[in-house]
C-alpha cells in the first residue's frame, strides 16, 4: 500500500509564513514586536541544537529573541530569580526553560514560577487546566503541532480510534486531551498507554490513529499496526553513526522502514512533529504578544 508522508518541514513552513506575515502587518502599524525569552541551563548537545532552532525560527519570522544561558551549577534560587525578572519584563511576551535541567533544580517549581500569562510552552497547571477545560490556552507546542498536522492534512478524527504511547505531562498527556476533545482535531476515542498498560500491541493492532511518544527508538513494529493506520512519530533519539558529521543520526520511535508500508499517512524523523513543534511555539508567543489568551 503507498502511504502518504506527513511533512513536518512543509506544514512548518506554512505556520511560519504566516505568522511572519503577521508580524509585517504588526510592524507596518507600528506595533510592539513580539519577543521570545529562552532560557538554557547546561551544555546538553540536544538542548542546544533545540534552543538554537527555536531562536533561529523567531529571526525567521521577526520576533525579537532573547537566550539566557547559565553554566549547569547555577543555583535554584537564582534561576528563579531570573524567571521572576522575566515575568516583570513587558517587553519580554513568552519565556521557555529548556528541560532537562540539572537534578538540583526542579523543574516543576520553574514551570510553576513561570507567569501563565508568558508560558509559551503551556507546561504551568493554569494552562495545562485551561486546555483540560477547553478554554482559550497555550496548548503544549508538541501537541499542538500534531494537531496542526492533522488538521493541515485534513485527516478524519472523529470517531476514531487513538491510541497515545506514553503519558508524559508535555506530550502523551496533552495529546490524549486534545484528541478526546469535542472539536477537530479530536472527537477520537482514545486509549492513552504506558509503561505499565498489559499487552500494549493488542490495543495498537485496533488503533486508526497511533501517536507514538515513549523515547524508545523503533519501538512501534509493523506487526502492532493495523493496515491503513495513521502513525504520528513524537519520538526523538540520538544514536551514534559515524558516518554522520555531527556523530550522530536521528531516530523516531516507529521502525519507520516497515511501519510506513502499512500505513495510509505517517511522519518521518526527522523531519516531522519536532518542526510542527517550533512553529506552534512560535503561534504561541504572537497569541502572547497579542494577549489572545489573557
Ligand atoms: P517521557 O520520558 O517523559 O515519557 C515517556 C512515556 O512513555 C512515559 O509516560 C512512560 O509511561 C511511557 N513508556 C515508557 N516505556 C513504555 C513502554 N514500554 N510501553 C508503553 N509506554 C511506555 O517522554 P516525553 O518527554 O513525553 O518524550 C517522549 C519522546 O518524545 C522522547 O523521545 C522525546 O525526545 C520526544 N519529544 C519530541 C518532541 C518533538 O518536538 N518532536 C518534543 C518532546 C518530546
Amino acid at each position: 500500500m503507498s502511504y502518504q508522508l506527513l511533512d513536518g518541514k512543509k506544514i512548518s513552513e506554512e505556520i511560519l509564513n504566516e505568522i511572519a506575515e503577521k508580524v509585517r502587518t504588526i510592524k507596518e502599524k507600528g506595533g510592539k514586536i513580539p519577543h521570545l525569552a529562552a532560557i538554557l541551563v547546561g551544555s546538553d548537545g540536544a538542548s542546544i541544537t533545540y534552543v538554537n532552532n527555536k531562536v533561529k525560527s523567531c529571526e525567521r519570522v521577526g520576533f525579537k529573541s532573547t537566550l539566557i544561558q547559565y553554566d549547569a551549577g547555577i543555583s535554584e534560587e537564582e534561576l528563579l530569580d531570573k524567571v521572576i525578572e522575566i515575568n516583570e519584563d513587558s517587553d519580554i511576551d513568552g519565556l521557555i526553560v529548556q528541560s532537562p535541567l540539572p537534578k538540583h533544580i526542579s523543574e516543576s517549581k520553574v514551570v510553576q514560577t513561570i507567569s501563565p500569562e508568558k508560558d509559551v510552552d503551556g507546561f504551568h497547571p493554569t494552562n495545562f487546566g485551561r486546555l483540560a477545560l477547553g478554554l482559550p490556552t497555550y496548548v503544549s507546542a508538541t501537541p499542538n503541532g500534531v494537531i496542526e498536522m492533522l488538521k493541515r492534512y485534513a485527516i478524519p478524527t472523529e470517531g476514531k480510534h487513538c491510541v497515545v504511547i506514553g503519558r508524559s505531562n508535555i506530550v502523551g498527556s496533552p495529546m490524549s486531551i486534545l484528541m478526546s476533545r469535542n472539536a477537530y482535531p479530536g472527537n477520537a476515542t482514545v486509549t492513552l498507554c504506558h509503561s505499565r498498560t498489559k499487552d500494549l500491541k493488542s490495543l495498537t493492532l485496533q488503533a486508526d490513529i497511533i501517536i507514538v511518544a515513549l523515547g524508545k527508538a523503533e519501538f512501534l513494529t509493523a506487526d502492532m499496526v493495523k493496515q491503513g493506520a495513521v502513525v504520528i512519530d513524537v519520538g526523538i533519539t540520538r544514536v551514534a553513526d559515524s558516518t554522520k558529521k555531527s556523530g550522530y543520526r536521528l531516530l523516531g520511535d516507529v521502525k519507520f522502514d516497515e511501519v510506513a508500508p502499512k500505513c495510509s499517512y505517517i511522519t518521518p524523523v526527522p523531519g516531522g512533529v519536532g518542526l510542527t513543534t517550533i512553529a506552534s511555539l512560535l503561534s504561541n508567543t504572537l497569541k502572547a504578544a497579542n494577549k489572545e489568551v489573557y
